[in-house]
Formats: structure tokens, sequence, C-alpha cells
């Protein structure tokens, strides 16, 4: 089959390799439809692995004999540990982690437990890319809205700090959640307009002052963003890294500091369990006409290893590789 292969550092190659077969009982092998190029994939891409894989993690697949769509649940968890019966299977310690540390979806197949694929039914099906996306927001919504109790107002005022797809899902989750009553704002450097933003009926501030909200919800995974968090929020408020940070990034604050100014800091990342990917489906389901607007460019998979190398999304939006392409 046909696949995109990453074997060293920013080194991509479309090539023919041996379709997966099935190695376990209760393991199926799809035909990949379509598969979202998440800034993970660009992370990895750069700094490569200890052996050649088969990226990609937002998949949308056909499976034999059954119809309609499927997108996959990528997070393999072993199901008998302490944390997969607290329903915590993202941190499973013997994760597989498709299109992570396991073959993922820049192929023609994947195979992953029947279990993993999640069947869906939207008028758009390549919109099933945005499931695991959407279903770590899930998570990461709940976490924030769960923080928003500790404030001393109920009315707080919250900074997304990034315009990227994840600061468009966690504002739209809490933009639509009734237990939210606070008033978002965005701050992102790129002066190009962000459509989601405007449709969320959400402001976009030039520049983020100390002082300036209760909470502060870092999605650019930026050093950057991170510095612009601590410093933002106010005595007493919460800072949630959301946008993953670079591993060797420490944290622009000392403990005295978080101390002194009351700050809770929470993270969120353990976002793709069987509840969430349902709840991401009902969402998407919903409001088509919202996440649409989050789909950018349909790319073919042999275009993957220059988009993966030269990262340049409209901003907000998904690239899609369609392997109908
Ligand atoms: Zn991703
Ligand atoms: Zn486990």
């Amino acid at each position: 089959m046909k696949a995109a292969v990453l074997s060293a550092p920013n080194q991509v190659q479309l090539r023919e390799v041996a379709a997966p077969t099935i190695s376990q009982t209760g393991e199926t092998i799809g035909d990949v439809e379509f598969v979202g190029v998440c800034k993970t994939d660009q992370q990895l891409t750069a700094t490569g692995l200890e052996k050649e894989l088969i990226l990609g993690h937002e998949v949308v697949c056909r499976l034999p004999q059954e119809s309609g769509h499927f997108a996959l649940n990528n997070e393999i968890s072993c199901g008998r540990c302490s944390y997969c019966a607290e329903g915590l299977t993202s941190h499973c310690p013997n994760l597989h982690e498709l299109g992570v540390n396991d073959n993922g979806g820049y192929a023609e197949k994947i195979r992953a437990p029947r279990q993993s694929f999640h069947p869906f039914s939207f008028c758009n099906p390549t919109l099933g890319v945005l499931i695991e996306p959407v279903s770590c927001a899930v998570r990461g919504a709940k976490r924030i809205l769960a923080a928003t109790k500790l404030l001393a107002v109920t009315h707080p005022t919250i900074v997304v700090i990034g315009g990227g797809i994840s600061g468009a899902l966690i504002s739209y989750l809490l933009t639509r959640s009734p237990e939210f009553k606070g008033e978002i704002y965005l701050y992102d450097i790129t002066p190009d307009p962000i459509p989601w933003a405007n449709n969320l009926g959400i402001q976009r501030i030039g520049k983020v002052e100390p002082d300036q909200a209760h909470g502060i919800i870092e999605c650019s995974g930026s050093p950057n963003g991170l510095a612009i968090a601590f410093q933002a929020v106010r005595k007493s408020g919460f800072v949630c890294i959301y946008g993953v940070p670079q591993p060797e990034l420490a944290l622009p604050i000392s403990a005295h500091e978080l101390f002194m100014r009351e700050i809770a800091l929470i993270t969120s990342f353990a976002g793709a369990t069987e509840e969430t990917m349902g709840a991401a489906i009902d969402y998407i389901r919903q409001d088509e006409t919202f996440f649409e607007q989050s789909l950018g460019r349909s790319i073919s998979l042999e275009q993957l290893p220059t988009e993966l190398t030269t990262w340049n999304p409209q901003p907000g939006t998904r690239t899609v590789v369609n392997l109908g392409l």
C-alpha cells in the first residue's frame, strides 16, 4: 500500500509498504478516507522518532463489511490497569498511540481494534477528522469549567491565547455550555482575520495586559504564549495549559510567585476516551455549519511530505489529507 513514512527529522517519504495484517483477535483493517494534519504531526516530523513510523492520528475510515464512516480513537489502552479502570485511558501506562508511537493513518490502510472505530453520520464525512480534536476539547472544557468554580466572580473574563483549531474548539464548547457565564477574548499574533472568532462573537485583543483576566487558556503551545498567560492572569485566577508545550520548556513563573498570587494551574491532555469521542460526534452532528469553517485545504497523500515540513495552515483551520485525491 501507499504510505507516508517518517524516517528521520524532517524526512517524510511517500513509499510502497506492506499493508497491515490482523495480528490479534478483535482487530480490523480500515480503509483510510481522510486524515487531519495536526500540529503534533508537524512537531514529530521536526524532531523525528527512534523508529520509522507512519504518522496521522485524526483518521476517518471505511470498514470491511460495514456501511458508513468511522472515526478512530487512536489511543489503544490495555483495559486492565488502574487508570483504565478509572476511565483515564489516555494515562494507561501500556498505551499505544497510533500515529504517535505506532503506525497511524497517513496510508491507504490502518489496523486497530474494532472497538476503537466510532461510527458517525454527518452530511459532510470530512468533518470526521475533527472528532479526535473535539474529543480532546470536550475534556479541556470540562476541566476549565471546574476551574471557573474556584474564581471569586461568577462572570469571569477569560482570554484565549492562540486562534488555531485548539482555541476555536475550546471557545466553541465554553460558549455552548450553559454553565459558562463569562466573557471570552482572543489574543493571537497573526494580523489575519480569524473567522471562527467572528462567528462566535468573540472579540480579539491586540495586546494582553497584566491583571487582565480571571482565567487564561493557553492554546498556542508557544513559550511566548505561556509567558503572557502568567503575566496576564489576575491574582486568584487560573491558567490552563491546553496547547502542547515543547518538552524542554520550563514554567515562566517561580513556585513562590505562583503561591503568592494564588494561581491555579490546570492542564488538559487526556481527551481521547470512549466517552469524549461520543460527545464530540454529537457536538459536530448538531452544528456542522460551524465546524465546516474549521476545514482548511484538502491535499493528497503525495502533497503531505511538503505540508509536514513547511507547516502553513490557514489560521484556525485543519488541512485534510484526502486519500481519494
Ligand atoms: Zn492532533
Ligand atoms: Zn491501561
